[in-house]
């Protein structure tokens, strides 16, 4: 179910100097952003920057393909780019919040960035900087993170790479949360970064004729642009990409992996694969699971998943649990997440706008429901009116994860006070009632973290048992008091 602000997607494109094409840089961070547009479709920008270090930047509100142009991005010129598909986490939805951000710099003209994930010392950071006089226009935690790499990268030598990544290092050191980032300073180095955790995801990717490389949140990025994938970004990992086509890299402190369980679960394409997990692969084992460990409604005619997201579970459970699995809900595919619902005639249609059920599947069935999460509780009690509307006997709802009981403060905009399974203090049975649902079982956390065949405290699994890797955020602290 559509349900979650997803965390962003960033890229990072360098070519090398026999390169001949001047705006190709910026047409594969574009198709690559095209491929990450599920992790963030408010706003999305794209940087690019020549050899002498002027930057050309396109930034707007909207779905990467209203935004850029054939025209537009042919004025992208340069070897490297960076890309940016934004959903809001700190910082409202606004223009003023776009990425990548940029600031003029001494050394390579200007700075940019791109971040995916969520600080949680943004507070304190904006309140040192704003001790120093610094002028923040945004409201996005982001926009620290350039402030304080200018700072520190204004006084280096450029061409000492060594100095640059003990900068960055020493810079990045000051940041708590969850950032996975790309940055370019000037047109003559790209970096990338992943915070001490790993929170989110970050890979490597070699252009096929060895012309470049490419750096981004997910594989299926990579993938888009013929891309070979080289490797993820290690936890608390700087790399630096300089125009050779040269890479080093150096470490933060304090290294402990925790990458999101929920990216496999929900959040990532399911043609990625993260941590060496086939993600649509990892989610069919889910719903097996499912199936094997949780009752299966007797005399049940078919499987439905909620589309798209739910699907793969689905096809696991239906295999698992001898059924057959139907494709009773159609999604809209052209509803944005932001989409306008003018007047409250519309509203009430609600849920039909995004899914609609097929009667011809559903009427006198016993129907067994998969979706990966339940968040707020109200898309799922629609689905469940929706369906016995259009017919279906009964609705028994599984879910291949576990309740969500804790908010996200690391890029995923779910609060405590939003959360149905918090709210009713994960009684299953109250929740069931409320959605209204014949019957309701969720996957334990333990199966899911056995499923992923690593080591399970290699995972941050916040959201359902309220163990915060990296803290929680001084917001949070504040209202706390
Ligand atoms: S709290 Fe949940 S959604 Fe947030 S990073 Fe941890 S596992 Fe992911």
């Amino acid at each position: 179910m559509a349900k979650l602000k997803e965390a962003c997607g960033v890229v990072g494109t360098i070519l090398g100097s026999e390169c001949e094409k001047a705006e190709e840089a910026a047409y594969l961070s574009y198709l690559a952003l095209n491929a990450l547009q599920h992790r963030g479709q408010e706003s999305a920008g794209i940087i690019a920057f020549d050899k002498l270090n002027n930057a050309s930047l396109i930034r707007d509100m909207g779905l990467v393909s209203q935004i850029f142009t054939e025209d537009g991005l042919s004025l992208l010129e340069g070897h490297l780019s960076l890309g940016h598909a934004r959903y809001s986490t700190t910082g409202r939805s606004e223009i003023c919040n776009a990425q990548p951000i940029t600031i003029n710099s001494k050394n390579f003209k200007t700075i940019a960035l791109a971040h995916n994930g969520n600080l949680i010392n943004a507070q304190s950071l904006r309140q040192d900087l704003i001790n120093k006089n610094k002028t923040i226009v945004s409201n996005s935690d982001s926009e620290l993170l350039v402030h304080i790499l200018k700072d520190q990268l204004e006084e280096i030598n450029i061409d000492n790479q060594n100095e640059i990544l003990q900068t960055l290092k020493s810079a990045l050191d000051l940041a708590k949360g969850a950032f996975s980032l790309t940055i370019a300073l000037g047109g003559d180095y790209l970096i990338g970064v992943r915070d001490r955790h790993g929170i989110r995801p970050l890979v490597l990717g070699k252009l096929l004729d060895g012309k470049g490389y490419i750096l981004a949140s997910e594989t299926c990025a990579l993938d888009i642009v013929g891309a070979e994938f080289v490797r993820e970004i290690s936890e608390g990992e700087i790399i630096l990409i300089d125009q050779k086509l040269q890479i080093r890299s150096i470490f933060l402190d304090q290294i402990e992996p925790k990458f999101c369980l929920f990216e496999l679960i929900y959040f990532a394409r399911p043609d990625s694969i993260i941590k060496n997990i086939e993600i649509n692969a990892y989610r069919e084992e889910l719903g097996k699971q499912l199936a094997l460990t949780k009752p299966v409604p007797a005399n049940a005619d078919i499987v439905i998943g909620v589309p798209d997201s739910g699907t793969p579970a689905a096809i696991g459970f239906a295999q698992a649990a001898g059924l057959s699995f139907a494709n009773g809900l159609i999604k809209n595919r052209y509803i944005g997440r932001t989409f306008i619902q003018p007047t409250q005639a519309i509203r009430q249609l609600g849920i039909k706008l995004k899914l609609n059920p097929l009667p011809s599947v559903i009427k006198n069935k016993i129907v067994i429901v998969i979706d990966d999460s339940i968040v707020r509780g109200n898309t799922p009690n629609k689905l469940v009116k929706l369906l016995k509307e259009a017919g279906a006997k009964e609705v028994h709802l599984r879910i291949s994860s576990p309740p969500i009981l804790w908010g996200c403060f690391y890029g995923i905009a779910m609060k405590d006070h939003e959360l149905i399974a918090r709210r009713l203090n994960g009684q299953i049975e109250l929740i069931k009632n409320e959605i209204g649902a014949d019957s309701l079982a969720y996957l334990d956390l333990e199966t899911v973290l056995k499923v992923t065949g690593q080591n399970i405290q290699n995972f941050c699994t916040a959201c359902f048992d309220g163990h915060y890797p990296a803290g929680v955020s001084d917001e949070e602290k504040v209202l706390a008091l």
